[in-house]
């Protein structure tokens, strides 16, 4: 009688004895056989009995179909843009930049030595007082780089150019020379109220915090000067980016990432009485463009006094979300009133109107009329993005469903105000020489964005480059038609 047999109770002795499966593997040739006591590994797996089917060719398993068509279509579609549905051939891009490709004299880096004979000569030729009245014509910037370029001509021009530059009414002179000096000193910072360069104290390690945090870089004995107030740029309540940070990151970008820090590492994200902003930093082409997103939770059929309330903050009359100097100026605040209104009403669930709706869903399930919950449709005159005309700044301003994480316990969405602004904050150069970042300050006039900008959005530059797919697809307008300006003293700001 079989083990196997059923019926019969299988004892513990059993389970000792091995597997059928087992002893079918230990049918070995004749000569292991012979040599069963020496047997090694090696000589296990030479005469391993190999059963006829191994050798057989394994037929592909079976694949879905979905599956199967992806593969099918995988080199195919690999190389289309999901934008524009082009395809990107890598080579013939290749060919077409090697066709289309100016060729720059200023590229070329003049390795040759220089067979001139010395001019120091011909220099040192001229009396020092013709040198002065050469330098009579040139700013005092100029005049202490000619001074720099030789020993002969500084001997010729002597200290005078120096001293020149130190004068107090030569102060942006001094700080556009300095800045020239900024790829010589990774380790330095330059300081704008002092006009010199300080040590990083924190080298590698700065970090953006609030404004009420004293967050000294280097040690300066201007820091707690009120009235020399390093560069700073307000991006809402509490928070603002010295212009030290925007040296940092673009330094890094330009140079090497041992002159300052990533501009990733700028980001930030805060409350502010009910209000939810963060923002982000990236760098293009030399230049920090910054976005801030700022949130909130918006109710329905408020009265003028109550949007008011919502958009303005009690302190100072500032908005609570970040807007750039001229926001006085313009449709903003208008703008963000008019999507104010488009928050959807709840559907009356009380009386006879109740009632009403519940019959109609009722009878038609598929199209509710209370579209509380539902995406709410904006007009034309909030819909599209704005620019700010006076610097380059924009903003979206959406009505959008968020998650109302106040009671972790239920999930609610509810309609939030959602204002979007991009900003470009300049290459970092200096505080007056970065045209964006004078003109985000509102310390320009000269300042056109649409002239300056034209046709590419920052918003687009900066979506594009965190993702693929979706780049806000709205038309840009001005925020300021009319040109207005003056700010807190015209009377239909608020
Ligand atoms: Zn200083
Ligand atoms: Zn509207
Ligand atoms: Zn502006």
């Amino acid at each position: 009688m079989s083990n196997d047999s059923p019926g019969r109770k299988r004892s513990f002795t059993n389970w000792l004895k091995p597997k059928k499966s087992r002893q079918t593997l230990r049918k070995r040739g004749a000569e292991s056989l012979m040599s069963a006591s020496t047997t090694t590994l090696a000589s296990v797996h030479t005469s391993y009995y190999r059963p006829s089917y191994e050798h057989e060719p394994v037929p592909p398993l079976p694949i879905a179909p979905l599956q199967a068509h992806r593969e099918k279509y995988r080199d195919a579609t690999s190389r289309i843009d999901t934008q524009l549905g082009e395809n990107r051939d890598y080579t013939a891009i290749l060919h077409a930049l090697s066709l289309q490709e100016t060729f720059d004299a200023n590229d070329v880096r003049r390795t040759g030595r220089d067979n001139r004979p010395p001019g120091d000569k011909a220099i040192a030729s001229l009396s020092w007082q013709l040198w002065r009245c050469i330098t009579d014509y040139l700013d005092p910037k100029s005049t202490v780089c000619l001074a720099l370029a030789s020993r002969t001509l500084y001997r010729r021009l002597g200290r005078r150019p120096f001293t020149m530059l130190e004068l107090p009414e030569n102060y942006g002179y001094k700080i556009e020379f300095l800045n020239l000096l900024d790829v010589y000193l990774p380790h330095h910072l330059l300081c704008f109220p002092c006009g010199k360069y300080h040590r990083r104290t924190q080298e590698g390690q700065e970090k953006l915090q609030s404004a009420r945090v004293l967050n000294p870089l280097f040690a300066c004995p201007n820091e707690r000067n009120m009235v020399r107030r390093p560069p700073r740029h307000r991006i809402a309540h509490g928070r603002n980016i010295p212009f030290a940070f925007v040296q940092l990151t673009t330094r890094a970008h330009r140079f090497s990432p041992r002159y300052g820090i990533p501009a990733d590492s700028l980001g930030r994200r805060w409350k502010h009485d009910e209000w939810t902003l963060a923002t982000r930093y990236y760098v293009h082409e030399g230049r920090l463009l910054m976005r801030v997103i700022s949130q909130r939770f918006a109710p329905c059929g408020l009265p003028p006094s109550g949007k008011r309330l919502l958009l303005y903050s009690r302190d100072d009359y500032w908005p609570f979300f970040s807007a750039c100097a001229h926001w006085r100026d313009g449709e903003l605040m208008n703008v963000c009133k008019c999507a104010l209104d488009h928050v959807p009403v709840p559907r009356d669930t009380g009386g006879l109107q109740g009632i009403e709706g519940k019959f109609k869903d009722a009878i038609r399930p598929g199209t509710r009329s209370d579209n509380s919950f539902g995406i709410p449709s904006q007009c034309s005159r909030c819909q599209p993005m704005r620019r700010c005309p006076f610097c380059p700044t924009e903003y979206q301003i959406e009505i959008k469903l968020a998650e109302d994480r106040r009671d972790p316990r239920a999930v609610s969405f509810r309609h939030a105000l959602v204002v979007t602004r991009w900003s470009d904050l300049g290459d970092g150069s200096t505080p007056s020489l970065s045209q964006e970042w004078a003109a985000c300050n509102g310390e320009t006039d000269e300042y056109d964005s649409f002239k300056r900008l034209g046709k590419r959005a920052i918003s687009g530059i900066f979506e594009s480059a965190f993702t693929h797919d979706t780049i806000p697809g709205r038309r840009i307008i001005s925020m300021n038609p009319d040109n207005k300006r003056g700010g807190e003293k015209r009377n239909d700001w608020y």
